[in-house]
């Protein structure tokens, strides 16, 4: 059942996505050479209390922090620790989600940290860049291929793989809702976008190949060849003039 949200559950979620788009401002700001990643969890913790939200992570099937962080070659789901200490020339994906009044929120970023190398830097621009083609896709009487193809397209495009094996989803008083919304085509095929529909997309790209490989945390997913990996999400409604992006300050 894919549900379709009211211009009011919708106002919801827009709160729930200015939380979000917060919690990604000081985890930013958090995320620097010297600094661990629960240094970046407890960024994002002080939001949610600050706006008198609820994690959606924290829980989640056991996992215990409200951020997954996603060093290198970590794709995502990474959990926060203070054993792992960033440093200049990483890049990190922080990964976050809210909710007010039992309505959810979902987004991710890749940042650097300090100097990149020039591969990691256009790594996360062209994730970046997937994410936003994927965008231009979310109106009314598209289908769901058509922003896995956008994603793909522009990936591939720039030699970069696309992870398979984890999708975006629908999203609205459960994070994770029907359908699923793989990163990948062919377009012109699957559901057809109507308008109330909300949708978490996120691109998962590989500067290597696309194989993935949990690591026996159960969390914990890396690329298989150690080459790094970028995320970017955001939570998106089809309204009747084009997609709205509610994960934004
Ligand atoms: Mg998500
Ligand atoms: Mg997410």
């Amino acid at each position: 059942m894919i549900t379709r949200k009211s211009a009011e559950q919708i106002a919801l979620m827009r709160r729930a996505g200015k939380v979000v788009a917060e919690m990604h401002e000081e985890c930013i700001r958090a995320a620097k050479a010297g600094a661990t990643t629960l240094d970046v969890d407890a960024a994002a913790r002080e939001v949610i209390d600050r706006r008198g939200a609820r994690s959606n992570f924290l829980g989640y099937h056991g996992f215990p922090a409200v951020v997954c962080t996603s060093p290198n070659d970590v794709i995502v789901h990474g959990i926060p620790s203070a054993d792992v200490v960033l440093k200049d020339g990483d890049i990190l994906s922080i990964d976050c989600g809210a909710i007010i009044e039992g309505w959810h929120a979902d987004a991710a970023v890749t940042v650097p940290i300090g100097d990149i190398d020039d591969e990691s830097k256009r790594l996360i621009e062209v994730t970046r860049e997937s994410l936003e083609a994927a965008i231009a896709q979310v109106v009314e009487g598209k289908r769901l291929g058509d922003l896995g193809a956008a994603v793909e397209g522009r990936a591939e495009e720039a030699g970069f793989t696309v992870v398979r094996e984890y999708v975006g989803h629908g999203i609205g008083t459960a994070m994770h809702e029907e359908p699923q919304i793989p990163n990948y085509g062919p377009a012109g095929r699957g559901m057809k976008l109507r308008e109330g529909h909300v949708l978490a997309i996120e691109p998962m790209v590989n500067a290597g190949g696309p194989e993935t490989e949990l690591l026996n945390d159960g969390w914990t997913v890396i690329t298989r060849d150690g080459r790094r990996s970028a995320h970017f999400e955001h939570t998106i409604a089809v309204t009747d003039h084009g997609p709205e992006v509610l994960t934004v300050p």
